[in-house]
C-alpha cells in the first residue's frame, strides 16, 4: 500500500496513453480517420490526460464541465478542477464532425497524430463566451473589474489572448492519446510520467513530498524555498515546465542544466528529484497555482511551494493571491473529489546583508536597502544586457551557465519588466 497521496480524484491514476499491439492497432485505425489539427495548449494538454497527469480527466470537457470550471471550480460531476481543458476547432471542422464521429487529433508541428477522440458533444464558444471564460479565470486582484481589466488584458495578458484567439466550437469526448511528442527523448533525463515519479519517491521511502514549481532559471530564493520544504517534508520536487513559453524566455534544456548545477552543488541530493512536465504556460496566475498543485498531486505530491507571486502575470494580481485562492475553492465532501495537495505557503524571500543570509519578509525586520531583491524578470533583463549582477542573487555556477547562453544568442531579446518583478 503506497504512503503518497492518492491521485486526484478518486479513480486512481486514469491513464490514456495506449502502449504495445493496442497502440499499433489504433494508430492503423487513426490513418483512416478525419484529421484535426490542434493547438500547442491542446497537446499538452492531451499528453498529460495520457500520462494521467490530469487524473481524472480522461478527455475534454463538455459544456456542462467547462461552466462549473468557470462559476464554481467544479466539473459537471462535482470533481474540483481548476482551469478549462477544452479542445477547440474551426466552423468548418465542426460542419464537418457528427457527434459520436471518432476523430484523429494532429499536431502540425510535430507533423504527427497524437490521439484519436471519440466526439461525445459539439458546442459554440462564442466570442461572449469566450470574454466569460477570461473574466472568470484570469482576473485577479490586481484588475480587480471587467473594465480595468480589459483595457489592458486584451494587450497584455498572453492567456486572454490564448483564449480570445480559439476558434468557434469545442468538441467534448474522452480520448486515447498515440504519443508524448518529442518530450521522452528531448528531455529523456528528467520527463517523467505520474506513475514513474511515484516509483521513485516510493522506492526512496517518501510519504510527504513537496514540489517546486519553475519556469524560470532556479536561483538563491528558489534554492531557499526548497529547503525550507526539505525540513518539514520527507523530500522534494524539483519540477519544470518544458512546454512553450513566451519569447525571451529561457529554454528548458538550460534551466535544466542550472537545475542541475544547484543540485550536486548545494543540496543533499537523496533528498531531491528533478522532473519536467509537457504543459505550456497558461498564464493564469492563481488558478494556475492550483492547477499546479491538482497536476502535483497526481505526480504524488502532497505539498505545492506557492511563494510570492506564483504563476504572475504583469501586474494582474496580488502578490499572494495565488496563496489566499486555496482558502476560497469548494471542498466537495465525496472521496477523492476536493483537492488534497496543500499549498506550502512561504512570504517573499531574499538574501539580507543585515541578517547575513536567505530570509523572508517573516523573519527579516531590516530595510529593503539591506535585501538583494530581484526576481527572476530582472535577471534575465540583466543578463540579456550583459550587466553584472548583484552578489547572493544567484549561485556563481548558475549564473556561468546563463551567461553562456546569452553569449550565444544572435538575436537580442528585450524583456519588459514590470511592477512585481522590482518590489516597487
Ligand atoms: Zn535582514
Amino acid at each position: 500500500m503506497s504512503k503518497l497521496i492518492p491521485p486526484h480524484g478518486g479513480k486512481g491514476l486514469t491513464v490514456c496513453l495506449l502502449e504495445g499491439a493496442a497502440l499499433e492497432a489504433e494508430k492503423t485505425k487513426a490513418a483512416g480517420l478525419k484529421q484535426i489539427a490542434i493547438s500547442p495548449r491542446v497537446k499538452g494538454d492531451l499528453i498529460m490526460i495520457g500520462i494521467g497527469g490530469f487524473s481524472p480527466l480522461t478527455g475534454f470537457m463538455t459544456r456542462a464541465d467547462w461552466k462549473g470550471v468557470c462559476d464554481d471550480f467544479l466539473l459537471a460531476d462535482g470533481t474540483f478542477w481548476p482551469v478549462p481543458v477544452t479542445l477547440d476547432v474551426s466552423d468548418e471542422d465542426a460542419g464537418a464532425i457528427s457527434e459520436g464521429d471518432e476523430i484523429a487529433l494532429y499536431d502540425p508541428e510535430g507533423d504527427e497524430i497524437m490521439g484519436t477522440m471519440q466526439v461525445t458533444e459539439k458546442w459554440a464558444m462564442s466570442d461572449d463566451d469566450k470574454k466569460y471564460e477570461c473574466e472568470k479565470v484570469f482576473m485577479g486582484e490586481g484588475t480587480p473589474t471587467a473594465d480595468e481589466f480589459w483595457k489592458i488584458a486584451k494587450d497584455d495578458h498572453p492567456g486572454v489572448q490564448m483564449v480570445m484567439n480559439q476558434k468557434g466550437v469545442n468538441l467534448a469526448g474522452s480520448v486515447k492519446v498515440l504519443s508524448e511528442g518529442e518530450y521522452p527523448t528531448r528531455y529523456k533525463d528528467v520527463y517523467h510520467r505520474p506513475a514513474e515519479s511515484r516509483q521513485i519517491f516510493e522506492e526512496r521511502g517518501w510519504s510527504e513530498v513537496a514540489a517546486l514549481q519553475l519556469r524560470n532559471p532556479m536561483h538563491r530564493s528558489h534554492e531557499y524555498l526548497c529547503k525550507i520544504a526539505v525540513e518539514v517534508c520527507d523530500g522534494v520536487y524539483i519540477h519544470s515546465l518544458v512546454g512553450n513559453l513566451k519569447p525571451g524566455d529561457i529554454p528548458a534544456s538550460v534551466r535544466v542544466d542550472c537545475i542541475d548545477a544547484l543540485v550536486k552543488g548545494y543540496f543533499v541530493e537523496k533528498n531531491v528529484v528533478q522532473g519536467g512536465y509537457p504543459l505550456d504556460m497558461r498564464y493564469a496566475g492563481p488558478r494556475e497555482g492550483l492547477l499546479h498543485a491538482t497536476f502535483r498531486q497526481n505526480y504524488g505530491c502532497s505539498k505545492m511551494i506557492i511563494g510570492r507571486d506564483h504563476a504572475g502575470v504583469g501586474d494582474f494580481y496580488g502578490m499572494f493571491e495565488a496563496q489566499t485562492i486555496f482558502d476560497k475553492i469548494p471542498t466537495p465532501a465525496e472521496d477523492g473529489k476536493a483537492l488534497k495537495c496543500t499549498p506550502l505557503k512561504i512570504d517573499w524571500t531574499f538574501y539580507c546583508y543585515k541578517c547575513d543570509g536567505m530570509a523572508s519578509l517573516r523573519t527579516c525586520p531590516h530595510a529593503k536597502e539591506d535585501r538583494v531583491l530581484l526576481s527572476g524578470t530582472m535577471l534575465r533583463k540583466m543578463l540579456s544586457e550583459g550587466g553584472d549582477l548583484p552578489d547572493h542573487f544567484g549561485r556563481d555556477e548558475v549564473v556561468e551557465i546563463l551567461r553562456k547562453y546569452y553569449e550565444g544568442l544572435t538575436e537580442k531579446v528585450t524583456i519588459k519588466t514590470h511592477k512585481a518583478a522590482t518590489g516597487d
